[in-house]
């Protein structure tokens, strides 16, 4: 396809976005589909002869877009939002249509120098003092194995990379039960392995890791012959929220030498607004910090923020000439390939920059205030319903609650009945999660077009199918 053609099917692929978009709120919110339905109307092998654009588009409504759940509907309110403004989608479509590889300076400056530029914005917008340097990363998975990475290797003395890991003392790191997946996966893959992952206990509503604990388990582990690593310090846990004391975290963790990676993945975003800053106090004292422009700001997936306090160790870890590279702060030539695990990079930061410009950060600040307001104005809603109760606090626009249905009936299946026929009513998506070893529905509110009006909507439907199988 080329000149007319590709103008052509651009245009119409532009009319269909926009078409869709507008038209999200008749749609159910989850598939409906059932495991196979879709693969079964696909051939089983690539045609050997090209196919007119016309067909290919007409199954991809046919049969694929039916499929589909729709993340950017203003009734998602499961899982974290994955937020891909239509200024982001455009950033992309542009990203796409250059087709750049933007693994070194050379190789597209204007990619390396915007993603230096429009980072820094970011550092800015959440408060992080000057020093900081970033980098854009796939996902907030990939920022986590290259602190890991690094914890290891300075634990390693910078040898791990050489040697390899075999007869080498036991690294540790420590991190508390509310933590993602990501971190347990980190751990699997740079070697330290899960036995070495040490789970501090947590206290409170916000489920904080106890520093005192802590602080006892670094020190029992160096009795033991163990050595400490590395802190993972969880702001904005995924079940419900948690967030630990960064500030207390990072004090224990320096005292003892070891690096402090922050996981604000998804609550990260909210730092635009100085009044949550409170939640992650502490924070330019940590050496690592991921956030997720793809979750909540609005920039399509993929586009995870790195920020290192000193890239240096980073670098040590990662950089495959690290001497070229320590000149990278004098020659103003940074290589970003050298900052991550893959080698080829797309052009992210021209999202996040349309993005940032389209919205400007007040234009954030309402929408994550608004996505806040609205969730605990609910929680409390919910939590004065007969029958309902909060399974945690409120964390910015996160919480979760249970419903008894007052006639002994098993928590669990209640709560996976009542889960199941919201969702199956395709007017709102919810996700579970366990808190305290007991079934909840977590409810989040981020989608960017969701109003006030959707999440009274909510309620409606969460209390009134609640009565309905009650
Ligand atoms: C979403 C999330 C992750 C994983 O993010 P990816 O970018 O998909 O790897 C990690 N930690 C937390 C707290 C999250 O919310």
């Amino acid at each position: 396809m080329k000149g007319e053609a590709f103008r052509h099917w651009a245009l119409v692929a532009a009319n269909w976005a926009a078409d869709y978009r507008t038209g999200l709120r008749d749609r159910p919110v989850r598939a409906g589909t059932k495991p196979g339905e879709i693969a079964a109307q696909l051939p089983r092998s690539a045609p050997e002869e090209a196919e007119p654009m016309v067909d290919i588009f007409a199954d991809f409504e046919r049969i694929l877009v039916p499929g589909m759940t729709h993340w950017q509907h203003p009734r998602f309110f499961a899982y974290f939002p994955a937020n891909a403004s239509p200024a982001s989608v455009i950033g992309e479509f542009l990203s796409s249509a250059m087709g750049a590889q933007c693994l070194l300076w050379q190789t597209s400056p204007a990619a390396t120098e915007l993603e230096m530029v429009a980072l820094d914005w970011l550092r800015q917008a959440v408060g992080l003092p000057e020093g900081f340097s970033g980098v854009i990363q796939d996902s907030a998975s990939s920022a986590t194995l290259c602190a890991f990475l690094t914890m290891r290797e300075r634990a390693l003395g910078f040898t791990g990379n050489r040697t390899g890991l075999s007869g080498r003392p036991q690294l540790r790191v420590y991190t508390s039960s509310e933590v993602h997946t990501s971190i347990d996966r980190a751990a699997w893959f740079c070697g330290i392995g899960d036995d070495n992952l040490v789970r501090i206990p947590t206290h409170g509503p916000l489920r904080s890791m106890v520093p005192q604990a802590l602080e006892a388990a670094i020190q029992a582990d160096k009795a033991a012959g163990f050595v400490p690593a590395g802190v993972v310090a969880c702001v904005g846990g995924t079940s419900t929220g948690a967030m630990d004391d960064v500030k207390a975290v990072v004090e224990v963790a320096h005292r003892h030498g070891l690096f402090v990676h922050v996981d604000a993945a998804w609550a990260g975003a909210a730092m635009v607004c100085p009044e949550f800053r409170s939640l992650w106090a502490g924070v330019e004292q940590a050496d690592s910090i991921v956030l997720n422009p793809h979750k909540w700001l609005g920039v399509q997936f993929d586009c995870s923020a790195h920020f290192l306090r000193s890239a240096d160790d980073h670098l040590a870890t990662l950089a495959i000439h690290p001497e070229y590279l320590k000149t990278h702060a004098h020659d103003g030539i940074v290589n970003f390939s050298e900052w991550t695990i893959q080698l080829g990079r797309r052009f992210r930061a021209l999202k996040l920059w349309f993005v940032l410009r389209a919205h400007g950060l007040e234009g954030l600040r309402q929408m994550i205030r608004n996505h806040v307001g609205w969730a605990q104005a609910l929680a409390a809603r919910i939590a004065a319903e007969p029958g309902f109760a909060l399974a945690s606090t409120p964390v910015l626009s996160l919480f979760s609650f249970r419903h008894d249905p007052g006639d002994g009936r098993d928590g669990d299946a209640h709560m996976l009945a009542l889960l199941q026929a919201i969702n199956d009513g395709g007017q709102l998506y919810l996700t579970p999660t366990r808190v305290d070893g007991r079934l909840a529905i977590r409810f989040q509110a981020g989608t960017m077009d969701a109003t006030e009006a959707d999440v009274d909507a909510a309620f409606h439907i969460i209390r009134d199918t609640a009565c309905a199988l009650s």
